[in-house]
Parts: C-alpha cells; sequence; structure tokens
C-alpha cells in the first residue's frame, strides 16, 4: 500500500494532497513537477464509497445491541480511519484521457 506516483515524471505525490483533493470531491490534482493534472480514478471512488456504505448498512443492520455511545464512538472512529487511508488507496489517472 503505497501513494500513487506520476506516471510521466515518478513525483511522489503528498498524503496530504491527495487526502485534500478527496475532501473537495476529488478536485484534481497537478502533479508540480510536469504540470499533469490528475484526478482520482472511478474504482478508487467506488471502492471508497462501496466501503463506507459497508460500513454504515451494517452499523444499521447490527445485530449485537451496544451502548448507543459506544456504538457511535466506533462509527465515527471506523469513519475517520477510512477517510485517514483513501489516500493509500486512491489512484490516479490523467485528466485528459478519458
Ligand atoms: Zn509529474
Amino acid at each position: 500500500m503505497s501513494i500513487v506516483k506520476c506516471k510521466n515524471c515518478s513525483y511522489q505525490f503528498k498524503y496530504l494532497n491527495i487526502l485534500k483533493s478527496i475532501l473537495l470531491c476529488y478536485k484534481p490534482i497537478k502533479c508540480p513537477e510536469c504540470k499533469e493534472d490528475y484526478k482520482i480514478n472511478i474504482l478508487s471512488r467506488v471502492t471508497g464509497a462501496g466501503m463506507l456504505n459497508f460500513f454504515i448498512v451494517r452499523s444499521i443492520e447490527k445485530k449485537i445491541e451496544l451502548n448507543p455511545i459506544i456504538d457511535f464512538a466506533l462509527y465515527i472512529i471506523i469513519f475517520i480511519s477510512l477517510i485517514l487511508l483513501a489516500p493509500f488507496l486512491a489512484r490516479l489517472d490523467p485528466e485528459n484521457n478519458t
């Protein structure tokens, strides 16, 4: 699991840049070295949304009755973990390539 590199110049994208792009609704990312525009590819978006749905559905369908506060805290922790992991899972496509 590693953060993507630029396909043209092998620039190692920064974790925070990718995280920021995800939080800004998958805003395109520009490679600072070769100025290529990248966007987070559809597969990464679907994977992220799918994982999020999985946890939402699981938390709704849960069979074991937990203390609601603990349950809520767990849900928040999972949610934050997913967001923090997202930059490692994200894959970039050159913007002019679709
Ligand atoms: Zn580059």
